[in-house]
Order: structure tokens, then sequence, then C-alpha cells
């Protein structure tokens, strides 16, 4: 027997009904519900007796990935069904932390005796949501500054490692992703990387224009292939501007979890994470994202989303390769170890200051515990400077490049980077010690999931955030700072030995004969080495 509750508000004038009707859930016929369409949100209402507090729910259409309308296969059947797919922000057990969780909500439609027209009515349902669904997208995005959101359905490249992190990378695409993008009506092709390199010559030399975006389910190593072989076309100024998408799946997962961040949510678990990206993936809103061009003393050229380390980082990255299997704890067990056997770095390193207007950030002045020796920046040098740089780059592109080439192959020019071998300009600004425990630059808010190392950084600030940690500092001082990264709070511990610019180019040579330098995570070439960021080069899919 059916009981009525009081009617439902159907003339909110703030935020009007413009759908109503009563169905039972798919789940359980015996449950009657009002369902009720505004232009915010889903309302869903028991009409049968429900436990207290439990009859009324609202889902955000903020929150909701996608709406389908079928018929089952049993044709005695009448009925048709809509179900629509929500992932809203929950909050989780035994903490103050909230994460998303998935929140189906199906209906039964049977009120007439025409199974078409059941169907056509559960359509106008399914449409009616996805096109709310993504009005409240399109408000977010005005709202964020972003700049675009993929079309819709949209279609993926969707590149997996299958031997990321520990090896968990397809499993995770199973249980997880495959049915999201589903919902989301995402079309993607699934691609299993079979080797190093695969991943960027299959992106050297696809066809683009069949992809609304290429998205990654590995750790960043994978995205850096992606992102250097998208750079090695002929075409790269289109081609780097597909949009990115990132799914964390290995054990160092810094984009991901940087992602996740400038989304506005907490620290969450890798699992948790994974819904959190596949949810914002799905959304598809896009941004710019800046790429950093790293010059090798080979005479090389890469291009870097994330990070560049030397010294401590970099050897507890490479050396806790080994802890693998622990995934993303593997950076804790490497910094302990390392700690025990920590060491001086000899290096020389040169900034170029960001200025005051440049970047996001108000105070782009490095800000500094220890002492750098800091030249006022002069604009009318930094001008020169470009110009000289822009005649004399000492690019691996420019040995490629034939007379009467109208455009530059492998990426812009670099206009803030003298050749590696040469002096650098008066506007930059030399480190005055030699000895160093690390030297990191960061262009992401996370350097790992739990490394919150440049808390001020977004995607697209065209900064680059360098942290170095001069000799001198005690064992327990620098766990501290590393414990203090995890929630981003190093910068205030007043750590004498830390210094933090924000830089828009920088130059290191080390001078320790051996040693390790790492880009977005990955082995280069040790030795001399300069950097400089290309302001929004990219796009990414992000929150
Ligand atoms: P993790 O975060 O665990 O290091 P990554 O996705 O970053 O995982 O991958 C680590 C390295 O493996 C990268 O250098 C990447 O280029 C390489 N790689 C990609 N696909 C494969 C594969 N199928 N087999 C082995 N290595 C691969
Ligand atoms: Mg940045």
């Amino acid at each position: 027997m059916e009981q009525r509750r009081a009617e439902p508000d159907r003339n909110n004038s703030i935020n009007p009904v413009s759908l109503y009707g009563e169905f039972t859930l798919a789940g359980n016929r015996k449950v009657r519900c009002a369902v009720s369409l505004t232009e915010r949100d889903l309302i869903i209402q028991r009409l049968t007796l429900a436990p207290v507090g439990r009859s009324k729910v609202v889902l955000s259409l903020k929150d909701c990935v996608g709406c389908r309308a079928y018929r089952e296969d049993d044709n005695a059947d009448t009925a048709a069904y809509f179900a629509a797919y929500f992932y809203p922000l929950k909050r989780r057990w035994m903490s103050s932390g909230v994460s998303r969780q998935r929140a189906e909500q199906c209906f039964r439609l049977a009120a007439l005796q025409d199974p078409r027209a059941n169907l056509e009515e559960a359509e106008k349902w399914a449409r009616a949501v996805r096109e709310r669904a993504a009005r409240q997208q399109t408000s977010l995005r005005r709202n964020g500054g972003l700049m675009s959101a993929l079309s819709r359905p949209s279609r993926m490249m969707l590149l997996v490692n299958p031997q990321s992190g520990q090896g968990q990378a397809l499993t995770l695409y199973n249980t997880h992703i495959q049915r999201m993008l589903n919902e989301a009506g995402v079309t993607h092709t699934l691609v299993i990387t079979e080797r190093q390199n695969h991943a960027r010559e299959l992106v050297k030399e696809a066809d683009l224009s069949k992809w609304d975006a290429l998205v990654i389910m590995a750790g960043d190593g994978l995205l850096f292939e992606v992102i250097n072989g998208l750079l090695e076309r002929p075409d790269w100024d289109e081609a780097v501007r597909t949009p990115l998408g990132i799914l964390p799946g290995g054990s160092g997962n810094g984009l991901a979890a940087s992602v996740h961040h400038y989304s506005g949510a907490s620290l969450v678990s890798t699992e948790e994470l994974l819904v959190s990206c596949g949810f914002l993936l799905c959304r598809g809103l896009v941004a710019h994202m800046d790429l950093v061009s790293v010059q090798l003393s080979s005479g090389r050229r890469l291009f870097s989303f994330l990070s560049v380390a030397w010294g401590f980082v970099a050897d507890v990255d490479i050396e806790s390769e080994k802890y693998r299997h622990a995934g993303a704890a593997r950076f804790t067990v490497g910094t302990l170890v390392r700690l025990a056997s920590l060491r001086v770095y000899k290096g020389k390193l040169a900034y170029l200051p960001a200025g005051e207007d440049e970047g996001s950030g108000n105070n782009a002045a490095p800000h500094c515990n220890g002492q750098a020796s800091s030249a006022a920046p002069s604009r009318d040098s930094a001008l020169q400077n470009t110009f000289h740089n822009s005649c004399h780059s000492n690019n691996s592109h420019k040995a490629r490049r034939t007379e009467g080439t109208p455009r530059a192959l492998g990426g812009p020019p670099d206009s803030l980077l003298p050749p590696l071998d040469q002096p650098l300009p008066s506007d930059w600004v030399v480190v005055t010690e030699e000895d160093f425990v690390l030297m990191l630059a960061m262009y992401q808010s996370h350097l790992a999931e739990d490394l919150l190392a440049a808390p001020q950084a977004t995607s697209d600030d065209g900064l680059i955030h360098l942290l170095y940690v001069r000799a001198g500092i005690s064992r327990t001082a620098l766990l501290k700072l590393f414990l203090a990264m995890e929630k981003g709070t190093h910068l205030d511990t007043n750590c004498q030995h830390l210094v933090h610019a924000k830089v828009r180019a920088l130059r290191l040579e080390p001078h320790s004969p051996k040693g390790i330098i790492t880009v977005d995570g990955e082995v280069v070439d040790y030795g001399p080495m300069q950097a400089e960021v290309h302001r929004g080069l990219a796009r990414l899919i992000t929150g």
C-alpha cells in the first residue's frame, strides 16, 4: 500500500521546477518517488513511507556526469528507464574530509501501455537532465575563468601504462573508469602501452582530428612522453592544444593530485583521487597549462609540465623506484632512507625573477629566508635579452630547421635563455651559495600525491616556483620540511635554509661529478641545464 506524504513544493520561485513526474525506483518497484527537475537540482522525494529524514534527496546537477534512457531487453515489459549518474562530495566516514562518491538514480516509467511512449518520456527526462547539467558546467566555467568545455559526446584516446606504480592501472580502469566514461557518454579507445616511448611515438604520428582529448592513466612519466611526442610533431602548435586529461595510475601522480587540488578539494586516498579525477575528466572543463622548455647540455630540448629536481628530491625519486610496490608511499620510504645518508650537492644556480605583475600571485619577488644576491631586474635589458636570444637560441629543433621553413619545429623558441655556454644577462639573480641539499622547480602544486610542494602554483600562472635548500640544514629540520610539505606549510616554517622564488627561467650548473637531474620524475642527462616557462602553451582538463 502506498502512503502519501505532503505534495512536494513544486513552485519554489528561486529554483522553479521545470519537469515533474512520479516513478518507481528501478531497483525496488515498491518505492514510488516524486521526481522534480529544476535548473540546478534533481529532487527526489519518496512517496512511500521512508525512514525520517531520508524521504527527500536533492542532487546538484553540478555533480552529474551523465543521464541516459533505455528499455530492458524483456519485450513483455512495457516500462522504460532513465538513469542519472552523480558524484557528489560526501563526508568521509570517521574523518573530517570529503570525497566524491557515486550516486546513481534510476527510475522506472510504466505509466503508458505503449513501450515506445514510455521510452520517449524517459528520453525527454534524460535529455532535460543532460542539458541542465551542461548549463551548470557553463556557469562553473564562467566563474572559474576556465576557457572551454569539451564538446559532447566526446571521443578520447585513453593511454594506460600497465606497468605504472604497482601495476594496477588497468585494474583501476576496469573497476572505476570504464563505467564512469560510459555514464558520461564519452566514447574512448583504450591504448595499452607496450614499452617505454610507445605512447610518445604513437602521439607523434596520430591523427589528432579524431580525438577531443588525450587521456593518460598512469604516473606522470607517461604524460611526459605524450607531451614531448606532441611537441615533436611538425604541427606542434596545433597538436599541443589538444586537451590532455590525467587519471592517477602510477606511483608518482603529481599532476593528478594538482588537478584535484585546483578543484578545491582536500587530501584524499589514492582511490578517492581517482574518482575525483575521473569526475573532472567527465565534466570536461579545459584550462591552459604552462609548459617549461628544458635545455640540456647535449643540445636536447624537452618540455616539462611538472618539475625539475636536483639533489635530495631527484635522488629520492630515482632511488625509491625500488619501492614502487609501495605506491605513493615510495617517496616517504625513500625520503627516510636518503635522510640517513644526507649529502651536499655542489653547483651554481641562477634565475630570472618574475616581475611584480607577472603570474597570478601578487608577490612575485623572491620570498627569501636565506640570502640570494638580488640584482634589480631592468626592463630594458630584459627586452634586449628577448631580442638577442630569439636570434641565438640553442635549441635542438634548430638543427632540424631547414632554410625557408615558415614555422619552427619542436615547440616555440625560448626567448629568455642565452645559449647554455654563454653568460647570463644582468637581470638574472645568481645565488651566492654553491652548496645545496636540493633544488626543486615546480609549476604545478603537487610533486606527488602527498607532497604539496608549491601551494600557490596554478596550472597557468606562468611561473616556475623555485625552491632550494642550502647546505647546513640538519636532518631533523629537513625531515620537518618534508612533513610540512604534506600540507603545503613548509614555506611558513621559517626554515633559514629554505629559499622560495617565483621565476620565469633558471640555470643550473652542477659541479659534483656524479648526480641525478629529473624532469617530471624522469632522469635526464646530468650536467648544465636551463629552463624557461611558456605560459599556457598546453591544454589541461581540470577542476
Ligand atoms: P610511475 O608513476 O609508477 O613511475 P609512470 O606511468 O610514470 O609510472 O611510468 C614509469 C615509466 O614507464 C615512464 O618512463 C614511462 O615512459 C614508462 N613506460 C610507459 N609504458 C610502459 C610499458 N608498457 N612498459 C614499461 N615502461 C613503460
Ligand atoms: Mg604553474
